[in-house]
């Protein structure tokens, strides 16, 4: 028998039925003798739905789109020979799936007027969905926005499924892509001219991928997410509103599901233009392993062959529903021979590439430092005598170029870790969905406001969004100076608040020779901060600064605390420093403002903010580095009385600041931090850290302080404290210095860090003090 449209039949094998592994009852059984009638009988008799019924394509059971008063439906008549329990496996991973993620595009299961999820009419199980309306999509050339949705609604797909299991998932079943060395026997099905191609692809499957594939945890899958199985929006083409049929479901790992719907999506077109696009956007959501993206390529030739195979033995066997199992042929046929043209590991590099994974092809070091200094501006400068070349970071690690990992005990902005997915993931979806700014009405930027400003005491309840510590710190100085009419700012004497014009005044550690403006003015910096009565000397400080100010013309405006005060050299707030300011500013007329740029979301441990060491509230405090765990957002918060006097008087817009994707990655970091008891283990670990690096006792180390998971480890001077940092660098440590004369070691990792990381620290440390 032949097909008239294909060459997929070798004509002298027809009839012949080659030997197999596999069962192919159900695909021999024919599909259900149902008629358009009899199916709205079922309906109304299973379900108590009257309506009309219209059949629906498909290939072993039987499928009907119900229209019924109250609404329209899918009824799905299975095959007798299929494994007795397949549809109550669909029904439950689509229950499963929903109640994991509910706003998935999936048709949800009617139960039967008995109450279950499956009823039964003559030995044939039924299934009712919801119907979904929308508009079937291309076969080919899919615009690449739809491809990026598939991937996308995928992943999510494979989200939702995981931890879902079933007896029917691990039926031996011919669309079992992992399987596909089962269909052998079927080659002498296909024409003599293709047959070379889908064995060579067989026999690759074999020996390469399935021990690849065997390696890989296995969950629930869908197994063929094709255009037949999704509908799209018909106003917005490019957005999956609707993916159902669940016949396919399996077991098996992950990456064969992005790579069934890459198979689809590479019909008339680039496949590995389109792989990349349907994989990127789906490790975007689920993040796969460089390993499981290299199998993507053979997986794809697999389910063309595979699908090649099928229909050949489909036309072979019988004469109906012919149209339906071949529709694909000539398209699998295409891709399978692009593909063939294609080196498999340039394909492979270039998806990863797109998913933004190294190619493992990093520029050399020289080349990437030659670069950088002929174009980053040489004011930038890098850390360290070795500097670190990096490819990526996950939680406390940074992977450097050569694949070596390096501890990073020194950077806060990863505050719940690099690349936290949670984070990821939040901000990455908000950037598909919507980015704006605060002219617009948006729930989740309301909501993150509202949750900020629930962590901080009364009155500090109004929030401005910037994009950076200096940003806020330069605002900070504007609202100051709006309220008090003067332009005096005060700070610590080897404060850092920020690099805009206004804020490198206010950091008398960067100062050079054109930073000094007759408005700034300083009090005592690590001399009065080791001092026991700092909180008692702190107001004759103040008052001295002020007299310089008068002495220049000018009178405070503010006084801004960092609360670590890291670039001093790191120290707890000592007692009652904040109530004296707090009394001075209230006495003087002028703001106090504390900057949590540093220590604030838990760095200090659980009081959570630097200033909450003191009963003493701030007038305004401002926020940055570790809010938004890496995406760019910092914050101005004070009280509503501050914000309108300031708004009665001047406006404030920030084109970045406050945008959906900002409040999407804030969101995270405060639901990470709670969800893994990040400012808890801060202190915790951070005392830890502490009492480990005393009990080297090593006879450099002067004191040993700070608060939380903010270390200082102050050492005699400069030289040895940047001996010390390098050491600590040669040993895969990544630590800082700071202090008046850069003589304190800055021990401030992200907050994920735990007592096995704190050992290695300190382990790299004793070796640093011994062999700097
Ligand atoms: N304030 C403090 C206390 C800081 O440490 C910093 C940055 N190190 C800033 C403000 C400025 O933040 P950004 O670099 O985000 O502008």
């Amino acid at each position: 028998m032949t097909h008239p449209n294909l060459l997929i039949l070798d004509d002298n094998l027809a009839g012949t039925v080659p030997s197999l592994s596999m069962d192919f009852g159900v695909f021999d059984n024919p599909r259900p003798r149902v008629d358009e009638a009899t199916a709205a009988t079922i309906t109304l008799d299973h379900y108590g739905i009257s309506g009309t019924a219209k059949p629906y394509p498909g290939e072993r059971d039987r499928s009907f789109k119900i229209t019924a008063r109250s609404g329209e439906f899918m009824l799905k008549v299975g095959n007798i020979a299929d494994h007795p329990k397949a549809l109550e496996g669909q029904a439950a991973a689509i229950e499963w799936a929903l109640a994991n993620v509910p706003d998935l595009p999936l048709a949800s299961v009617i139960s039967t007027t008995s109450g279950n999820l499956v009823g039964r009419h003559a030995g044939h199980a039924l299934q009712l969905t919801r119907f979904i309306d929308g508009t079937r999509p291309p076969d080919t050339k899919t615009p690449p926005a739809l491809r990026r949705d598939v991937g996308a609604v995928v992943a999510r797909l494979s989200q939702a499924l995981r931890g879902f299991d079933h007896p029917a998932l691990h039926r031996a079943f011919p669309w079992t892509l992992g399987r596909l060395p089962d269909l052998a026997p079927l080659l002498e099905y296909v024409v003599k001219e293709r047959r070379r191609l889908v064995a060579d692809v067989i026999r690759h499957f074999e020996q390469r991928v399935v021990p690849a594939l065997d390696r890989l945890p296995g969950q629930a899958i869908h197994g063929d997410i094709n255009p037949d199985n999704i509908v799209v929006d018909p106003a917005d083409p490019e957005r999956i509103v609707g993916l159902f049929d669940f016949g396919d479901l399996s077991w098996g790992p992950r990456v064969i599901e992005v790579a069934i719907a890459s198979a689809y999506q590479s019909f008339g077109a680039d496949p590995v233009a389109a792989m990349s696009q349907v994989v990127s956007a789906f490790h975007l959501i689920e993040p796969l392993q460089s390993g499981e993206i290299e199998l993507v390529p053979d997986l794809v030739a697999a389910r063309c062959a595979q699908s090649l195979l099928m229909s050949a033995r489909h036309v072979a066997t019988t004469s109906e529903n012919v149209e339906y199992a071949t529709g694909d042929v000539e398209l699998m046929w295409e891709t399978l021979t692009r593909l063939e043209g294609i080196d498999a590991h340039e394909v492979a590099s270039r998806i990863k590439a797109a998913c933004g994974l190294s190619r493992g092809d990093h520029r050399s070091f020289e080349d990437a430092v030659a670069l950088r200094k002929r174009r980053l501006a040489p004011s930038l400068y890098l850390s360290y005598d070795q500097p670190v070349h990096l490819s990526t970071g996950k939680g406390v690690w940074l992977i450097d170029s050569d694949g070596r990992r390096l501890l990073d005990a020194y950077n806060n902005v990863p505050h719940v870790g690099h690349s936290h997915p949670q984070v990821v993931l939040a901000a990455a979806g908000q950037l598909r969905r919507l980015v704006t700014n605060t002219r617009y009405l948006v729930d989740g930027v309301v909501e993150y406001a509202d949750r900020l400003a629930g962590l901080l005491p009364d009155p500090l309840s109004v929030v401005w969004f910037v994009n950076s510590g200096s940003e806020a710190n330069d605002l900070a100085y504007r609202i100051a100076r709006t309220l008090t009419g003067n332009r005096g700012v005060i700070t610590t004497a080897n404060a850092y608040h920020g690099s805009t014009a206004a804020t490198t005044t206010m950091s008398p550690e960067e100062h050079s020779a054109v930073d000094h403006e007759p408005w700034a003015a300083q009090v005592g910096g690590s001399d009065l901060l080791k001092d026991r009565a700092a909180a008692e000397r702190l107001p004759s400080e103040l008052d001295k600064a002020r007299n310089q100010l008068a002495a220049r013309g000018e009178k405070p405006a503010m006084t801004i605390f960092d609360t670590v005060f890291s670039s001093d050299g790191i120290f707890e707030i000592p007692s009652g420093l904040l109530s004296a300011a707090r009394k001075w500013a209230d006495d003087t007329g002028s703001l106090l403002v504390a900057d949590e740029v540093q220590g604030g979301f838990g760095r200090v441990g659980t009081r959570f903010w630097g200033f909450a060491a003191d009963p003493a509230i701030p007038d305004i405090v401002t926020l940055g580095k570790p809010m938004g765990n890496g995406y760019p957002m910092a914050a101005v918060v004070t009280s509503r009385e501050i914000a309108d006097a300031f708004a009665s008087k001047s406006h404030f817009f920030s084109t970045f600041a406050g945008s959906p994707v900002a409040a999407a990655a804030g969101t995270a970091v405060l639901d990470v931090v709670r969800s893994e008891g990040l400012a808890a283990n801060a202190e915790a670990v951070g005392t830890y850290l502490k009492k480990e690096i005393r009990a080297l006792g090593s006879p450099a180390v002067i004191d040993v302080r700070g608060p939380g998971l903010f270390v200082a480890v102050e050492l005699p001077d400069f030289a040895l404290a940047t001996k010390t940092v390098n050491g600590m660098r040669r040993r895969g440590v990544l630590i800082g210095s700071t202090g008046p004369k850069g003589e304190v070691l800055k021990i401030r990792p992200p907050l994920v860090c735990n007592y096995h990381h704190i050992d290695i620290i300190v382990e790299a440390l004793h070796e640093s003090f011994q062999d700097p």
